[in-house]
């Protein structure tokens, strides 16, 4: 069974990035597996789940779903292994601290080794990320910039947009993948929502060819550089 956590859809919302919990899911019962979807709201204990979904958020919803999250048994199910894809505000909260509105520090979940500081502007527009030789596509809206301490893997390099600082975006771990892409970045990027499952089952998946395929062209061919 494959289970996924949506944390905080309430807070952690914007732009429908809960959407991502729908493409996994949808994407894994075509290929005929048992998928549960477990909304997590901010009254739940966070239950066990194969991977977490954390999604952007304003500066307020992001600072509580912090809390909460520091208070809940996420950090230790982190820790413990379980995959996590945290987009935007949800990328900032795993790092060491994070802060948005005006240069307050926020303490972060520190499950990751990255720091953010507000930038002078915001970063709003269309952002293309080279993943290895994949490009994915997304948007991004957000007024930090993220620091990757020693040893920490981006997700991909900036070919178009901001993302952290201009010149990466985001971070990968081997259980954890956050970008500062929106869109929702699953419904993208179908090949990046295989690479997910793959990694999350430890098999791989037969082809799955959707409209979606032919969304992400159109979009690559148009944003591509
Ligand atoms: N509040 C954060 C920022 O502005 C994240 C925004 C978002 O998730 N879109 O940097």
């Amino acid at each position: 069974m494959l289970t996924i956590g949506l944390l905080y859809p309430e807070l952690l919302g914007t732009y429908g990035d809960g959407g991502n919990a729908l493409v996994l899911a949808e994407r894994a019962r075509r290929r005929r597996l048992d998928v549960e979807v477990i909304s997590v709201g901010i009254d739940d204990d966070v239950p066990d789940a194969s991977i977490y979904l954390l999604g952007g958020g304003e500066d307020g919803p992001q600072r509580l779903g912090a809390d909460l999250l520091r208070r809940s048994t996420f950090p230790l199910r982190v820790r413990d292994g379980r995959y996590v894809l945290a987009v935007c505000a949800g990328l900032q909260i795993l790092g060491t601290s994070f802060a948005v509105e005006g240069d307050d520090e926020y303490e972060g979940l520190g499950l990751v080794d990255v720091v953010t500081h507000r930038g002078e502007r915001r970063s709003v527009g269309d952002l293309v990320v080279r993943v290895n030789e994949r490009l994915l596509v997304g948007f991004e809206n957000h007024g930090g910039r993220t620091t990757l301490g020693p040893g920490v893997e981006p997700f991909g390099v900036v070919e178009r947009g901001r993302g952290n600082d201009g010149t990466v975006d985001g971070y990968t771990t081997s259980t954890v993948w956050a970008s500062y892409a929106h869109g929702p970045v699953l419904a993208m990027n179908p090949w990046f929502a295989d690479e997910v499952l793959e990694r999350v089952l430890g098999r791989e998946l037969a082809p799955l060819p959707t409209v979606a395929d032919q969304l992400y062209e159109e979009r690559r061919a148009l944003l591509a550089r």
